[in-house]
């Protein structure tokens, strides 16, 4: 606990990919984020953003180069030290089946209020109905999560949720590409403007007016970074 106190990020000369048969797909990233920063990154599709957000979890490996956060090397923490202390919501999440409430709190470390009032917040009473989760409007952190009965779009919800409760000081959004209703998107656009005040966001961004009123926008393309710059100069 503690770290990340601030939420500064420092990637230096990153090259990363899937396997170690495979082409690099970050081809030497540079870049650096500071505390509070909101930063949109953008670029056509297969130009490295989702494994850009990837290396931040070591979700693929760094060959050279290094991340810090916070001025720790990522690659010298305890796996779970960084994953637990950095929030992500990816851009095709991953359940374990089992239930909203393990899926939201697999440590058992939140009361179930905290656990309830993030759900509200992200509106998902109304989005489970059909998940069966809803009984007499009254949500069920029992009900269950199974691999295919939540669409892309609640399951980021459901990731959006356990983001808030645990108030993460560096956050990542990997928006979905496939159609996530408005409804969805202006929620989730809404609550990490409002719910993550503070702290560092880095948003993967479809179009770039999600993100204009970020302070900087990082544009990608084959692997690297090709533009870092405010809205306005871009
Ligand atoms: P999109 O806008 O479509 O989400 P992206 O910018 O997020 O695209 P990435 O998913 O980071 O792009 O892909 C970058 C490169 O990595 C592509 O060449 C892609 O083929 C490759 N890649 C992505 N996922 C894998 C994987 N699981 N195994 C091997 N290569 C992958
Ligand atoms: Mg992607």
């Amino acid at each position: 606990a503690g770290w990340p106190s601030q939420g500064r990020i420092h990637v230096q000369d990153l090259r990363a990919g899937y396997a170690v048969d495979l082409p690099p797909v970050l081809n030497g990233v540079n870049f650096d984020v500071r505390p509070g920063e909101r930063i949109g990154i953008v670029g056509r599709t297969g130009s490295g953003k989702s494994s850009l957000t990837l290396a931040l979890f070591r979700f693929i490996h760094a060959r050279t180069g290094s991340i810090k956060i916070d001025e720790v090397d990522i690659k010298n923490l305890k796996l779970q030290d960084l994953r637990s202390n950095l929030a992500i919501i990816p851009q095709d999440p991953f359940l374990f089946s089992g239930t909203i409430r393990s899926n939201l709190d697999p440590h058992g470390r939140w009361t179930d209020k905290a656990l309830l009032d993030a759900l509200r917040r992200v509106r998902l009473v109304a989005g489970f109905q059909d998940a069966s989760v809803s009984l007499n409007g009254t949500l069920s952190l029992e009900s269950p999560v199974t691999r295919t009965n939540l669409s892309q779009g609640q399951k980021q919800l459901l990731c959006l949720a356990r983001a808030m409760i645990s108030q993460p000081k560096i956050l990542i959004l990997d928006e979905a590409t496939s159609a996530v209703d408005m409804t969805t998107d202006s929620l989730i656009q809404k609550s990490i403007r409002e719910d993550f005040a503070g702290s560092t966001l880095l948003v993967v961004a479809h179009r770039l007016s999600t993100v204009a009123d970020f302070d900087r926008i990082l544009v990608m393309s084959n692997g690297q970074v090709v533009e870092f710059d405010t809205p306005h100069a871009l």
